[in-house]
Formats: structure tokens, sequence, C-alpha cells
């Protein structure tokens, strides 16, 4: 490392720290991050730096505590490297230092180091829920710090857009750190550059909504689908393989994607949009989209409750349930097979889902798939509960900014 390589690195050493460092300072940080090239870089191999810059941090997202030789180790970099890196992302309040290892041998303290987690917010929007908006904001653990929510009933288009805008601004304020990114789920599709394509729930159809709310926060923003959106958080936050499919069921049937690690967009922006997959060849109801037996006729919660309402006793739910959770599990079997998905995660409300409904799916998708490879099969319920979608919009921002997840 040379002196020019310290002080360019160090352009930053001289502001405050954290929270306490004056608007224009935060600002340019912001602007850094969201770039992703620090201010004052020379000419050199940026990308490789970068690149290494994010191996440390995916690193110390992960454990609990390294120091620059357990760097060195898990990275496969040198130690000189690390140390270089380390002290840029220290100046940049990315990485702090947290003391020494407590079973340090004498004369040999080795420094832990950790992901500033505290130090940053990240803020959080879902807009796929009935009538209602929801924001977070969370540190960089996906820990949410403060809520907020806002009844948009009967609000499309500009009103609904402007109310979104209105969540973050409420969010922006209460944020008692300086703010990584803005992560939002939304409803229908979304393309990769943050543009709503269709939510008719919402009246949104080309709906900009990425760059509508950067203008407004003056922050990094990423839009993603909601289902997503969850199936980011399930991967991050849930404990998730990396091969894995989310099924997100409520007012329509969403599915999100994530194979070896990564979210899968597909040629439309639609992947995952399993809703309006016809299952089966006996029939069904009429969808809303015109077909017939499409998935959504028989698994989203209008037609199942209304299902489950006319049954007359006990047994009669149960088999309303069963034969949803089998349609469920046709839907799944060419998928799973088709991609060796490690797991499938389910997200809506328990008291339907959870019993008969979830069993039949899983039997029927072990019944469908080659039993030897894919029996192990997991279909199971998410643990994440009512804030997947914004801790999966906080996983964009980590992702987006510092490239952890
Ligand atoms: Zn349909």
């Amino acid at each position: 490392m040379t002196t020019a390589d310290m002080t360019s690195s160090g352009t930053q050493t001289g502001a405050p720290q954290g929270a306490d460092a004056p608007d224009g300072i935060l600002a340019a940080r912001r602007t850094a991050l969201a770039s992703k090239v620090r201010p004052g870089a020379r000419v050199r191999p940026e990308h490789a730096r970068r690149h290494n810059r994010v191996l440390v941090l995916q690193a110390l997202y992960r454990a609990e505590g390294l120091s620059r030789a357990d760097l060195a180790r898990e990275v496969g970099l040198t130690r000189v490297t690390i140390s270089d890196l380390v002290a840029d992302l220290i100046a940049d309040h990315l990485v702090v230092e947290l003391g020494v290892r407590a079973d340090s041998r004498p004369g040999k303290p080795a420094t832990l180091l950790d992901i500033n987690r505290a130090g940053f917010a990240i803020l959080a929007l879902d807009l796929s829920k009935d009538a209602m908006f929801r924001g977070v904001v969370t540190d960089l653990d996906g820990i949410v710090l403060h809520r907020e929510e806002l009844d948009v009933t009967g609000l499309t288009g500009d009103d609904a857009i402007e109310a979104a805008g209105v969540v973050l601004d409420r969010l922006q304020q209460a944020a008692q750190a300086p703010v990584l990114g803005v992560g939002v789920g939304s409803p229908g599709i979304v393309a990769a550059d943050g543009t709503v394509l269709n939510a008719p729930n919402l009246g949104w159809y080309d709906v900009p909504l990425q760059s509508v709310l950067a203008q407004r926060s003056g922050l990094p923003v990423q839009v993603a689908n909601d289902a997503n959106s969850a199936a980011l958080a399930e991967r991050t936050f849930g404990g998730a393989d990396e091969n894995l499919m989310l099924v997100r069921v409520g007012r329509g049937v969403g599915a999100g994607l994530v194979i070896g690690g990564s979210l899968v967009w597909g040629a439309s922006s639609a992947a995952g949009e399993i809703g309006h997959v016809v299952v089966g060849t006996d029939g069904g109801e009429t969808c809303a989209c015109g077909k017939v037996g499409c998935l959504e006729t028989w698994l989203a919660m209008p037609h199942l409750r209304e299902r489950l309402d006319a049954a007359p006793d006990a047994e009669a739910r149960t088999a309303v349930l069963v034969a949803a959770g089998e349609r469920l599990g046709i839907a799944l079997a060419p998928v799973v097979g088709a991609l060796d998905l490690g797991e499938v995660v389910i997200s809506g409300p328990l008291d339907v889902l959870d019993g008969p409904l979830l069993a039949s799916a899983a039997d029927t998708l072990r019944a469908r798939t080659m039993a030897s490879v894919h029996g192990h099969q997991a279909v199971r319920m998410t643990e994440l509960g009512r804030d997947i979608v914004v801790l999966g919009a906080a996983v964009m921002v980590l992702t987006g900014q510092l490239g952890v997840s």
C-alpha cells in the first residue's frame, strides 16, 4: 500500500463520525455508496478493488467478528491487501473495530472487526397490502427500529404514488442514522429498473416508481415485486436454501424465485407469476383473467374463504383445504423438478394455509417429483410473518449498496 493510496482512501477521514456528520458529508457519502465509487479515487484497478471490498463486507456480514487474519484466510487475499481494504472501509464508516479477541495470545492481540451494523439505517416499504402502505426503518441486521402505516383505501394512480412518498418522508424523518438506501416491495410486475409495469389494484401502469421516490428522497431506491422481495427476505433472514421458491398467497397468488442465491427476473420481469397457470385438465372456476381453473381460483384467499364458508362441516372444510393444497402441489412439481429447488416456502394467512393445505401440497409434490432426488423436498410456512416484504426490501438495499446479503 502506498502513501498515495492511503491519502486517496482517506478523503473522508476528516469527517465527523456517524450520525453526527453534517448533511453535506452524509449526502456525499450516500452518493459515493450509490455509485459504489469512492470520491477521490485515482485511476487504478478499481473494479478488482470494489470486488474485494464486497468480499470483505460479505465475510464480515455473515460472521460475528473476524480479525484481519481471519479475513485474509476467508477471502483468500494477502494480509497487506486486507489491511488496506479494511482501512478504507473504516474510513467510510462501513466497518468498525470491536476490540481485542478475548482468547488472544499475549503479545499478539487480534482486533476483531465487524460491519457497522447499527451505523446505518435502511428504509423499507411494503405496498402490497390491501388498503395499507407499511414502512419500517431497520438497521443492517434487519432489526426493525421504527414503523409507519398509512391507510390508502381507495387510492390509485398518482394519489397512491404520493401516498408512498408520504410514508417514505416519514421514515426518512424517523431515521436516527445515515440512510444507506430505500427498498420497496410493490404489487404487480416490476421491471429490473424499478418501473412498475402493471399493478392493476393500484392503477399503476409503467410507473417509474424507483426514480420518482429517488428524486423525492435524494436516496438510492430499489423497487421489486413483493413476492420477489419476500423471497430475498427468506434467503437472507429466514435461513432458506439458496435455491428456493417463495409462494405468496393473499388476494392473488404470486411467487419469487431465488436460484444460486440470486433473484430470477425472467424474460418479461414476470418470473414467479404462477397465479394464472391453469392447474389440471378438469375445468374449475372461471378466473378474473378469463381462463378456467387458474391456480388463483383454487388458492387465492377470496376464493378459498368463500369455499370454506360454504362448507357445511369440519370434514368438508378439510376437503376444501386438501383440494387447494393438491392444486398448489401440481403447480409446484414441474418447477421444483426443472430447477432442482432446495425448498418451497409459503407466505400468507397461517390459519388457512398451515395444516391440511400445506400437508396436501407437500404430499402432492412428493408424489409428482423424482423421489430419490426431490423426495426430501421441504414445503414450509415462512417464520418471518408480516414483515417478510419489508425485510426483503431491506435485503435489496444491502445487496444494491454494499453487495452483501
Ligand atoms: Zn387466471
